[in-house]
């Protein structure tokens, strides 16, 4: 996969969840504070422009470039926590013109530990954990793989009572809602299939 690719990826991401903005939003007035929607789309229309300006020579560029830039226009928790997931895919990658699958499978299992890291999270929180967690070894198959266990996991959360983040301070009652972060993870990674 080359720069072409990963472009191509944060494309469709961004094209999805301006597409979802509104579904993401929703979820997040369930239980949260009813902003992951344009929160994500602020930020990854920031991210549109900034490739273009930037125009990035490698993977790693587009990574880096997407993370920094969500870190920077993304408020709340999902910033930062988005921030660190391409951050970290970049460092992972490093400076290579073409990423293999399995290179791209164990960035991945870096970002997680780092996302789990920063959170203080793990699976079951009822966070973006619980779709990208499954995801990673899915990645060793398949992105088709992966993106059903991503989704797989976001459907699950909506039974998980919520011990990170806003959601927490509902206790039992943000049982029965799908968690807003672990819906546009489910995205995040669907977009590298359809990539
Ligand atoms: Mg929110």
């Amino acid at each position: 996969m080359d720069t072409a690719f990963f472009l191509r990826w944060i494309a469709t991401v961004t094209e999805r969840v301006r597409a979802e903005r509104d579904h993401l939003t929703d979820l997040d007035r369930a239980i949260g504070d009813a902003d992951h929607g344009s929160n994500l789309d602020r930020g990854f229309t920031a991210v549109e422009e900034a490739l273009v300006t930037t125009s990035p020579a490698t993977p790693a560029d587009v990574l880096t470039t997407t993370g920094t830039t969500l870190i920077r226009k993304v408020g709340g928790a999902s910033g930062p926590l988005y921030g660190t997931l391409f951050r970290t895919l970049g460092r992972s990658i490093g400076d290579v013109a073409e990423v293999s699958p399995e290179a791209l499978a164990d960035a991945f299992a870096d970002a997680l530990g780092a996302i789990m890291k920063l959170g203080s999270a793990a699976e079951g929180d009822k966070t973006m954990i619980d779709a990208l967690a499954p995801a990673v070894p899915a990645l060793k198959v398949s992105f088709d793989a992966a993106a059903q266990a991503a989704r797989d996991g976001a459907r699950a959360t909506t039974e998980m009572r919520a011990r990170k983040g806003r959601a927490s301070y509902l206790g039992e009652r943000s049982v029965g809602h799908q968690d807003p972060g672990a819906t546009s993870m489910a995205i995040v990674i669907d977009s590298l299939r359809a990539a």
